[in-house]
């Protein structure tokens, strides 16, 4: 039997996004916190019992992100493809307040206005402190709303996932890549949970940046965390300002070009430069930015690439658009040079992971399984020297262990 990993490694090596499943499956041993590194991590609070460990071995995103057996035809690149198009939310005001062109926002509508599911699991700021966003779960069209737009940062969307299932009512679960990596692994563990959870919607993602880039972003405004009443990424517009409101009605905005303008300032999780999947080939359908070239070059009406992954991510795509809760520009585009066009950062980041996972072994950290995600395959994309560029480059990131999560941050106790 595999040994199982304590929750303490997965943090310490860099593999835990902060998703909060292994919260969701042992809530009274785990706690999620915010570390002083500005990342969202489990803390045990009391002995975790070995079955919820082994659960957690088997769901957790870190240890594990798998495409299983697929109809679609798979692109060695891309994934699994049923449909590829372009659209947005037929309604002006979804479509205006959303990150981008309010195609996710507007499925979470159309699937409960329809009652295809009663609850949507997504997030949204924290009720108790808007500067920060955690699970929410809606029950209505307008309560979707609530929770559009882009965070870039930390966002615990899995907490209530375990309590949602057991109280069995349709789901769908709106959030990143590795978050349905989550739910995938853990239908695989318990099928039953692939009876409540009806869609599995995500969004393209590049990375989410750890909280340190969005506390120097109050800093530079001269504003005090605890008077923070909105942090608003992305939405009013596409891609829309970075946009800071106090509780005393200051305004202060940026732009999302100058906000991403400096890649030494992204502050992104280690896990997310590993990500095997930020094209959300596991989640039923995926709704992306479509900039030509991977870049705004100004504000635009908000416009979403839109990939059907799987049967039920298709069929939800058809119906909406045949209720008129979708609009679609553009219908059936070429899959390589469409994605490679639009996202060109995400094709570099997947040649590069194989590498980088390598150089994690050969540093005697956990794997990460990767079945049927062709990383391999991706990584003869690179000569040879620049995948010993990417193994050599990852591998001195991990010895400094400036990537590592300390996890006496969160704790107070070192992993032995
Ligand atoms: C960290 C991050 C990185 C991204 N990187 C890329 C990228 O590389 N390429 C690309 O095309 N697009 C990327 N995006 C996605 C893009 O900004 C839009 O979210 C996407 O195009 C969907 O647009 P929409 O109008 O349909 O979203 P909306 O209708 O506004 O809906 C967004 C939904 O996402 C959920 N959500 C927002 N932030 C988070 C979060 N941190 N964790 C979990 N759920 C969340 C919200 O609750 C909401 O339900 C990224 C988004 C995030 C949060
Ligand atoms: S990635 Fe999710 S399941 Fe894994 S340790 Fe982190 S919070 Fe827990
Ligand atoms: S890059 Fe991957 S690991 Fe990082 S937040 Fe996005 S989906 Fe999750």
């Amino acid at each position: 039997m595999p040994r199982l990993i304590p929750l303490a490694e997965i943090v310490s090596s860099g593999l835990c996004i902060g998703c909060g499943l292994c919260k969701s499956i042992a809530p009274t041993s785990i706690e999620i916190r915010m570390t002083d590194t500005g990342g969202e991590r489990p803390v045990e609070r009391a002995p975790l019992p070995d079955e919820a460990l082994s659960l957690i071995n088997e769901v957790c995103p870190g240890l594990r992100v798998e495409l299983g057996p697929t109809d679609a035809p798979v692109d060695p690149m891309w994934g699994p493809v049923l449909r590829l198009a372009r659209g947005y939310s037929a309604e002006p005001a979804v479509r205006f307040r959303a990150a981008t062109g309010g195609v996710l926002s507007g499925l979470g509508r159309y699937v409960l206005e329809t009652r295809r599911v009663e609850r949507v699991l997504h997030v949204a700021p924290k009720a108790d402190d808007p500067l920060y966003w955690g699970a929410h779960v809606s029950m209505t069209p307008d309560d979707i709303m609530t929770g559009s737009g882009s965070r870039y940062g930390p966002a615990a969307a899995l907490t209530p996932l375990m309590e949602l299932i057991e109280q069995g009512l349709p789901l769908a679960v709106v959030a990143k890549p590795c978050d349905a990596a989550a739910v995938r692994n853990l239908i695989a563990a318990r099928p039953d949970t692939g009876d409540v959870v009806r869609y599995l919607l995500v969004m393209a993602c590049g990375g989410a940046s750890r909280m340190t880039k969005n506390w120097r972003l109050l800093d530079e405004f001269g504003v005090h965390r605890a008077d923070v009443a909105a942090l608003q990424h992305r939405g009013h517009g596409n891609p829309g300002p970075i946009r800071v409101v106090t509780d005393d009605g200051r305004e202060f905005a940026t732009t999302y070009l100058a906000m991403w303008a400096d890649e030494g300032t992204w502050d992104l999780q280690w896990r997310c430069k590993v990500c095997p999947d930020g094209m959300g080939e596991v989640a039923d359908l995926v709704a992306l930015d479509c900039w030509p070239g991977g870049v705004p070059v100004g504000e635009d009406g908000g416009f979403n690439g839109i990939v059907a992954r799987t049967a039920a991510g298709a069929e939800l795509l058809a119906a909406a658009v045949a209720d008129g809760a979708l609009v679609l520009t553009h219908d059936e585009l070429p899959i390589d040079e469409t994605l490679e066009d639009w996202q060109p950062h995400q094709s570099r980041r997947k040649t590069a992971v194989a590498s980088r996972l390598r150089a994690m072994a050969a540093a005697g950290l956990p794997e990460m399984a990767t079945t049927g995600l062709r990383l391999d395959a991706a990584e003869k994309r690179l000569s040879a020297q620049e995948r010993a560029e990417e193994y050599a480059g990852a591998l001195e990131r991990i010895r400094r262990g400036v990537d590592g999560e300390p996890y006496s941050d969160a704790s107070g106790t070192a992993p032995e």
